[in-house]
């Protein structure tokens, strides 16, 4: 299909969307229709409805899936690696073919003149994140951006030096946040709080993460969370931490790895300083795929804020004069170093197209049926009875649930992949599963059920 075809369907999804919200469930009208399919139940008939109801489903023939014993997989693994999406092959080609016949002319002239090639992506990738263009740039990989913009934002003094993170966050974050203590000849012990759940409950309350940083007060100097847990699936609510980090005088940064692509975000508008992401998740990259980052206005304008800079930071219009004197760019993409891994963007630009046309809204209103009929079903009779699944809150969930297995986690796992089953394991005892509204359907759920029931 092509992009323009897209964004006109699109354009019809939400638009039914829009008149769901406003005439409300008992209205007539497929898409009030296919919000009314919250009424979940355990026979096929209602998958197979809520499917046909469903405006996203056609996407699905958009992306290629793994085969397993001859039959398509059943991929509920997008919070790890997201699917190569069928448009992927010829944006690569695209560039291939550029390359071969104009070589360095490229950066200047062919379809996408690789000089601005960053700049492609920002608008759409903005959208995504609610951000302005000027407020995000993409760029390196995930840990790497957070190490710069931690380099960025944070300047302890004897006074104001704790950061605050979740317990259990990503190891690659604590080590980040860990090796940028010890960069300052600070101890980690000493610097880092951690905040996790009360005393048997899996997920942290906004109240405790609240009162937690208004307690450590004006001795904080920044907050450094995920957007979504990725061991729990937790959102976070970034707004209100953002403003009790504010209120305190501290920096509020945060790690949108699971949040980007999956739920709606409003960067600007809830005030956050700075945050960063990886493109391979829900936003279906590719492996390894360019990430992304944010800064707040405030900061993405002032070009005197602190960074680590290289030349791909300075304005386009006086990089080649390799001249003395860093200059920055006075939005996000001042905070580029090197030149523009247009290879590795390539699957990202056609993916962020595809993301733009939908909407961020059409997708969550679709992943917030799909996970709660998937969390319906896992709680029938017959199922793994007994098995905490979280966050058990529908509002704090974004598309995945996490299954906690006290012990057979490994086997079971095992034999889910056997079955054709694509989820992942944790340790110590989490299987995460996590339904993509764009490429998994409810009959996917209700055959995962029947598979679980049946083993
Ligand atoms: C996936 C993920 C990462 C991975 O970081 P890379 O630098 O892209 O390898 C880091 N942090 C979180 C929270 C993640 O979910």
């Amino acid at each position: 299909m092509s992009v323009k075809k897209q964004s006109s369907r699109a354009n019809q999804l939400i638009r039914w969307f829009a008149l769901d919200t406003v005439k409300g469930h008992d209205s007539s009208g497929e898409l009030s229709n296919f919000g009314a399919m919250s009424n979940y139940s355990t026979d096929l008939s209602y998958a197979i409805e809520a499917d046909r109801l469903d405006p996203l489903a056609s996407y699905k023939n958009q992306f290629h899936f793994p085969e397993k014993n001859g039959q398509p997989v059943i991929y509920f693994c997008g919070n790890s690696l997201g699917l190569q999406g069928k448009q992927v092959q010829s944006a690569f080609q695209t560039e291939l073919d550029a390359w071969r016949e104009l070589a360095i002319e490229g950066f200047r002239s062919g379809p996408h003149p690789w000089l601005y090639y960053q700049e492609y992506l920002t608008p759409g990738m903005a959208k995504i994140v609610g951000a302005s263009a000027h407020e995000v740039t993409i760029m390196n990989t995930l840990t790497v951006n957070l190490h710069l913009l931690l380099l960025s934002f944070y300047h302890p003094t004897a006074d104001r030096n704790l950061i605050l993170m979740e317990k259990g966050a990503f190891p690659s974050d604590q080590y980040a946040v860990e090796t940028l203590v010890r960069h300052y000849g600070l101890n980690p012990d000493e610097i880092i709080v951690e905040i996790g759940p009360a005393e048997g409950e899996f997920c942290i309350s906004e109240e405790a993460i609240l009162q937690k940083i208004d307690s450590l007060g004006n001795r904080l100097a920044m907050v450094m969370l995920g957007g979504i847990q990725y061991y729990t699936g937790q959102f976070f609510p970034i707004q209100s931490i953002t403003k009790a980090a504010h209120a305190v005088g501290a920096i509020a940064g945060f790690d949108l790895a699971h949040a980007v692509g999956n739920v709606p975000l409003s960067l600007h508008d809830w005030d956050v300083d700075f945050a960063a992401w990886c493109s391979y998740k829900y936003l279906n990259g590719g492996p390894g795929a360019v990430g992304g980052l944010y800064v707040h206005e405030r900061f993405a304008k002032d070009i005197h804020h602190p960074r680590l800079g290289g030349w791909w930071g300075n304005d386009e219009k006086i990089r080649f004069r390799m001249e003395k004197g860093f200059v920055p760019k006075p939005t996000a993409g001042g905070w580029n170093i090197s030149t523009a891994q247009v290879l590795n963007m390539c699957a990202l630009r056609s993916s962020i197209e595809i993301f733009n046309a939908v909407g961020m809204e059409a997708i969550r209103n679709k992943s917030k049926l799909l996970t709660g009929y998937l969390a319906y079903l896992l709680q029938q009779p017959g199922t793994w009875n007994g098995i905490q699944i979280t966050p058990e809150d529908p509002e704090q969930r974004g598309a995945q649930l996490s299954l906690y297995f006290k012990e057979n986690g490994p086997v079971t796992f095992e034999r889910l992949t056997q079955k054709g089953i694509v989820v992942d394991y944790r340790e110590p005892g989490v299987i995460r599963i996590a339904p993509a509204p764009l490429y998994c359907s409810f009959q996917d759920v209700h055959t995962f059920y029947q598979i679980v029931k049946n083993s």
